[in-house]
């Protein structure tokens, strides 16, 4: 059933199983809605979406042969939650993976691009040999990576470091200034001396507490994975190891609307925009209390449960009620960036570079106006036509907000004479769009994990409240997708 109107409101009459609400209808509530469909045949879930699409940040379009992802456009598959999720809906057959051909990735080094050195994962060099050849690092940069071999691991791991302090200690500024940050960065659109190590990346710690280094700990990783296929046979940030849909992430949340409209269980409302939740009646059965949505337009609705998969100050705006204070304080604690996505489509004889690679990052060092190009059509096929490519300009985070204050077309413009000075771009765009984020990403700061657990002890004291989505446990759609399904999985073992 898709759109409002009082109909869905005579849900509350006459049921037996629970009714639920999903209040956000991007990937983290239509994969909580699901889960809680797939394991219980009596829930009714009701996906409230402020907007006249579902998907929210996923969004795919098509033109001139062009398939473009205006917001994410892949995921990674060694975190479980998008593999599972299509294995769930029969849609995993739609996958593909990475082209083969052109997985590497490229750093640029004073204006130039060059190669990440081969079987550099984010920060683990699993071919010292790349490094000590690298033209990215000066020698004495080289040899202050490959000296982290050597080096002491830190004595309190507990203690909250931040990702550039981690890498200086370990690896060296340079290390840090020319290929970390740019590679973590692009990731997370934040700034290394924030970013919560803990918080994003715990596997380096364990690496440095069990075999005392990064690179023993990848080498030895290595040794043992010998007879499977290396991952390491690519570099940057592990692209051979990313899938998406072959028509694109739209595809994927299409799917999962038809499977919950066949459920017959799911009620999607779109162009709703949930304005408050309370608890009542605050005198009522306090283990068991009814959550009342309160709707902009339309009259309230009343439910067993609420999983609500917000920006967290969006969450903190919708718990406005006193008896929630604490919470929406907590929740506001959460920083947010913002940034832009400039989707372009070009003839490929248009540059001077071959664009052979999945993409170039840009070392904050470089003073450039762009955080990183994706070039989309060579990581994925169907993405041009032929001759053709397609890319994604990344602009703005939490490095450089001030350059979204700029008109599209100015943005468009800088972006253009990036271009041709980074690549060699010789002629106009065949088309080109911005995309805002505004406040999209949020900032895994130091301090991250704690207040993510002080959100959650103030959340169980709300029975029946539910948060989910990817300020929590991990930004991208895998752990979005998996937040919406724990919350499920929750709300299903009545917590
Ligand atoms: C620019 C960008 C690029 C990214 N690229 C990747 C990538 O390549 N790979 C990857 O794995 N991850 C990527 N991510 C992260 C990924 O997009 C997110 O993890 C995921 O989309 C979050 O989904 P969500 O459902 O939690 O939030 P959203 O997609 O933000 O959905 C929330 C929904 O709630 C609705 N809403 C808001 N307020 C209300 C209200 N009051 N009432 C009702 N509805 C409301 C909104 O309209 C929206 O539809 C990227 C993120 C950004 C910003």
């Amino acid at each position: 059933m898709i759109g409002g109107g009082p109909e869905a409101a005579s849900h509350q009459a006459g049921r037996n199983g629970k009714r639920v609400a999903v209040i956000g209808g991007g990937i983290t509530g239509l994969s909580a809605a699901q889960r809680l469909i797939s394991t219980d045949p009596t829930a009714q879930v009701v996906i409230f979406e402020s907007t006249e699409r579902f998907g929210g940040i996923i969004r795919t379009e098509h033109s001139d042969g062009f398939l473009m992802e205006l917001g994410p456009d892949s995921f990674i598959t060694n975190k479980p939650g998008g593999i599972q999720l299509c294995d769930d809906i029969g849609f995993s057959d739609q996958l593909i993976p990475t082209d083969a051909e052109f997985r590497r990735s490229l750093v640029l080094r004073n204006g130039r691009p060059q190669p990440v050195p081969d079987g550099f994962m984010l920060m683990a060099p699993a071919k010292p040999w790349a490094i000590a050849t690298t033209p990215v690092l000066s020698v004495g940069g080289k040899i202050r990576l490959l000296r982290e071999a050597f080096l002491r691991p830190k004595t309190n791991p507990e203690v909250d470091e931040s990702l550039a302090d981690f890498v200086r200690r370990r690896f060296g500024r340079e290390a840090l200034d020319r290929l970390i940050q740019p590679l973590i960065g692009g990731i997370y659109t934040s700034d290394p001396e924030k970013l919560s190590l803990k918080a994003t990346l715990p596997r380096f710690i364990e690496m440095e507490q069990k075999y005392g280094s990064v690179i023993r700990a990848t080498l030895a990783e290595q040794r043992q994975k010998n007879g499977r296929p290396a991952a390491s046979s690519g570099s940057g940030a592990r692209y051979g190891l990313f899938a998406t849909p072959e028509h694109g992430l739209g595809s994927l949340v299409d799917a999962l609307l038809t499977w919950l409209q066949e459920s017959g269980q799911a009620t999607l409302r779109s162009n709703l925009l949930v304005s408050s939740l309370s608890r009542t009646p605050t005198t009522g059965d306090a283990a068991n209390p009814s959550w009342k949505v309160s709707l902009s337009g339309v009259a309230d609705e009343m439910f067993d449960a609420v999983i609500l998969t917000l920006p967290t100050y969006r969450a903190a705006d919708l718990l406005a009620d006193e008896s929630f204070a604490d919470l929406a304080k907590a929740l506001r604690d959460i920083e947010y960036a913002s940034s832009a996505i400039v989707v372009t489509g070009h003839r490929l004889s248009d540059f001077r570079h071959s664009l052979n690679a999945f993409g170039l990052v840009v070392p904050a060092i470089e003073d450039r106006k762009v955080l990183a190009v994706s070039f989309t059509s060579r990581k994925f096929s169907g993405r041009a036509p032929a001759g053709h490519v397609l890319l994604r300009t990344f602009v703005g985070g939490a490095m450089q907000p001030e350059l979204l204050e700029h008109s599209d077309a100015e943005v468009q413009e800088f972006v253009e004479q990036e271009l041709s000075a980074m690549l060699g771009l010789t002629a106009a765009p065949a088309f080109s769009r911005v995309v805002r984020y505004n406040r999209a990403m949020p900032q895994y700061h130091v301090g991250h994990i704690s207040r993510v657990g002080k959100i959650e002890r103030l959340t169980v004291a709300h029975t029946g409240l539910h948060l989910a989505g990817s300020a929590y446990h991990g930004v991208g759609l895998p752990d979005s997708i998996t937040s919406g399904r724990s919350a499920a999985d929750r709300v299903q073992h009545g917590a």
